[in-house]
């Protein structure tokens, strides 16, 4: 298992819910965290390692001295969200690019845990702000389809580095023949 990055046709497939929590699934979630800790991320979706089912997994930062809350949400939605706010946002399949992004400043989100049990949490700011980025994930929408033509505009580098490196290992073979990028 390995994260993709922009502009691999993952990120933007739309994810079928999970029906089943077995094994296969715990074994990609806890795989998923580990791999969300390698790479110093906050979040990380499905659609990132290349799998196409609604499972997110994060880790919420919840004060200097507490310890982040680690969440694997399975078939997870926004239920409600309110008021709005910008703030810098990066994404582990856009290495080094981190734009203003706006976003519901509150949200209530639902999602199964592994054990097949239904949880809602409330939550504002940075927590809200991963929700929404997650979620978004399942839905193959990239945090640059939120940005403004500005902060579009100033990420073009970023963007144009990763569509040659994504042909670069299309010509390596470290991709399977034949994949199209997707922006
Ligand atoms: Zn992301
Ligand atoms: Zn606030």
């Amino acid at each position: 298992m390995k994260i993709v990055q922009y502009p691999h046709p993952a990120l933007r497939a739309k994810c079928r819910p999970l029906t089943a929590l077995d094994e296969s699934v715990r074994r990609t979630a806890a795989e998923m965290v580990d791999l969300m800790h390698a790479a110093d991320g906050l979040g990380l979706a499905a659609p990132q390692v290349a799998l196409d089912y609604q499972l997110v997994v994060m880790s919420i930062p919840t004060g200097e001295e507490t310890p982040p809350l680690e969440v694997i949400a399975v078939n997870p939605v926004i239920v409600e969200g309110s008021g709005a706010f910008k703030d810098r946002e990066g994404c582990l399949s856009f290495p080094g690019l981190y734009q203003d992004i706006r976003r519901f400043h509150k949200v209530k989100a639902q999602y199964y845990g592994l054990d097949g049990t239904l949880h809602e949490m409330i939550c504002t700011d940075l927590a809200a702000r991963l929700w929404q980025h997650e979620i978004d994930h399942l839905q193959g929408t990239l945090f640059i389809d939120k940005m403004t033509t500005e902060a579009l505009r100033r990420s073009r580098r970023y963007l144009e580095s990763y569509i040659d490196e994504f042909e670069e290992d299309l010509r390596k073979g470290k991709l399977p023949p034949g994949t199209a990028p997707k922006m």
